[in-house]
């Protein structure tokens, strides 16, 4: 049984410092799962969520955390999911599995999206924590924590962008902007995977040179050199079979023209800006394909566990962390300082 209460990092206000408190255990309702926490990797989106947090979340404290692995503690009313017991990695979105789209396979624009783990409701900066049961995929042996908690957001976003959304395939040019990221550098890894050749774009020679490390053809940083020119250089004058875009407007204006006649372009994030203006004129005479992509199936999910059990793609994570250490993980993403993910583990694995 689990205990009646346990430890959590807590936000009592709006950008708020965050504090351990020890909270009741929650209790899983209809076709939820209890988790016990393995780990729960730091993201930007944390950030985002602390500094607006009233805006986002319903009640406070509120606990932080999306990206979670763990054991299946205990199952509520009616779940069918991993048995207790299981180790598992948590999908992140909040879907209804009944709509027109969850029912084509496409629960990632959810008619009754519900929101996010860790935003919508408590999340996994804790000893335990309660998610839907089906957003379950029970992890092998060979996975550990640290590795499962990045793979439905890290990995997985890139996965549903790139192979689902993009259909990268082999032989294919493609251009990976915000490459030294978390999600970039998986996303380096998945096209190198499929047989593609991949340009990853990022400022800095660590992020560049991790990126070559895993697969990268070429590495650009377009504060020193013209993206433009490097793309159509690297291409020969063809321009890029398909651009992912997770930067936004700041890279975009340069790897949108270095779009291939008939290129994709996949945009997953756009956090240096929201305007962004472009000739209706070049999107048909080119017949560009520009599309949307958030987030990973569960469905998904499972064939990326398998990828990274086989060893196919590398979890990158960059250390494991005690609760005690959070607000300096905080710092660090903020500072853009690191390379991959830092997580959280609830027992103090003595490692800085
Ligand atoms: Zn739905």
């Amino acid at each position: 049984m689990p205990p009646e209460h346990m430890r959590a990092i807590v936000i009592e206000e709006p950008g708020g410092p965050l504090v351990e408190r020890t909270v009741p255990t929650p209790v899983p309702g209809p076709g939820d799962a209890l988790l016990q926490v393995g780990a729960c990797a730091v993201d930007r989106f944390d950030l985002a969520i602390r500094r607006g947090v009233r805006e986002r979340v319903g009640t406070l404290p509120h606990i932080l955390g999306h990206e979670i692995s763990g054991t299946v503690a205990a199952l509520g009313p009616g779940a069918t999911g991993p048995e207790p017991g299981t180790r598992v990695a948590s999908s992140l979105y909040l879907v209804c599995g009944s709509c027109r789209w969850c029912r084509r396979g496409r629960e990632t624009i959810c008619e009754r999206f519900g929101g996010h783990v860790g935003v919508d409701i408590p999340g996994g900066y804790a000893e335990y924590v309660v998610v839907p049961a089906r957003n379950l995929v029970p992890i092998p042996d060979p996975i550990g924590f640290p590795e499962a908690s990045v793979i439905a957001n890290a990995i997985g976003t890139p996965y549903h962008a790139l192979v689902v959304r993009m259909g990268l395939g082999p032989g294919w040019r493609v251009v990976v902007t915000g490459a030294g990221g978390g999600v970039g550098l998986h996303a380096v890894q998945i096209g190198a995977m499929v047989g593609a050749s991949v340009m990853a774009v990022d400022i800095g020679s660590t992020k560049l040179d991790l990126a070559r490390d895993l697969g990268a053809e070429v590495a650009v940083d377009p504060t020193v050199t013209d993206l433009g020119a490097a793309i159509v250089e690297w291409t020969g004058g063809r321009g890029a079979d398909g651009v992912l875009e997770l930067v936004g407007p700041a890279t975009m204006q340069a790897t949108l023209p270095g779009l291939a006649k008939g290129g994709r372009m996949v945009i997953v994030g756009s956090h240096s800006g929201s305007e962004w203006s472009i000739d209706p004129g070049d999107i048909y005479r080119n017949e560009w394909e520009i599309r949307g992509s958030r987030n990973v199936t569960v469905d998904e999910l499972a064939t990326v566990v398998d990828l990274v059990a086989s060893g196919r793609i590398r979890p990158m994570v960059a250390g494991t962390h005690p609760f005690s250490a959070v607000e300096e993980l905080h710092r660090r993403v903020a500072d853009g300082e690191v390379v991959g993910r830092d997580v959280l583990v609830p027992d103090d694995p003595g490692v800085g």
